[in-house]
């Protein structure tokens, strides 16, 4: 028995994986897609599943960016990109010590509860380590898609890794990607 779960939706890191990351922007006229973003999120859309952001925006802690620079940086996302079936967005800071801000779990957790499904229901997509860890924290399955920002290290941790969001959906939606769970299981049935 594969022991697949059905996906129900994709979830998506903003800066740097949806759009060109420009630090702290609170200028909607500088959201630029990623390349093959928009086609990305069309197959994902078409296929039936939910799609979602989940971002941090510690700017706006760090008094960078106004929130109302941040939603209008968001509506524009959602022009381009959308719509999204849920966002969530973290306007904290590192020493906030907060739920939500990644690579704690909580707002991939609020987007599963906003969308009614399980945390195994859903993957994550996104650029860094703390991306991977939040999808991991929240039982969610997650595919690394690099850029320059992304460490070597982070890349080397990473279970599932795309070249980009083209191919991350596409090992989603075929079903190639195993489920950490599955994975743990194959390990304890393996001989040692
Ligand atoms: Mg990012
Ligand atoms: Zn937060």
């Amino acid at each position: 028995m594969g022991g697949t779960v059905t996906l129900k939706a994709v979830l998506f890191d903003r800066d740097g994986t949806l759009i060109v990351d420009v630090p702290y922007n609170g200028d909607p006229q500088l959201v630029r897609p990623m390349g093959g973003a928009l086609e990305a999120l069309r197959k994902v859309r078409r296929a039936g599943l939910a799609t979602g952001v989940v971002t941090n925006q510690s700017g706006v802690a760090r008094g960078l960016l106004t929130l109302e620079q941040m939603h209008s940086v968001n509506q524009r996302v959602d022009q381009l990109l959308g719509p999204f079936d849920v966002w969530e967005v973290c306007p904290h800071g590192p020493e906030d010590a907060c739920d939500c801000r990644k690579p704690a779990p909580g707002m991939i957790l609020g987007a599963c509860s906003t969308l009614g499904i399980n945390p195994e229901e859903v993957a994550f997509i996104g650029d860094i380590g703390a991306d991977m860890e939040a999808a991991a924290a929240a039982g969610a399955r997650a595919v690394l898609v690099p850029t320059e920002i992304t460490r070597r290290e982070e890349i080397e941790a990473a279970g599932n890794v795309a070249e980009d969001l083209h191919h991350a959906v596409e090992l989603l939606l075929s079903g190639a990607l195993e489920h950490t769970t599955d994975r743990a299981l194959h390990e304890q049935d393996a001989p040692v």
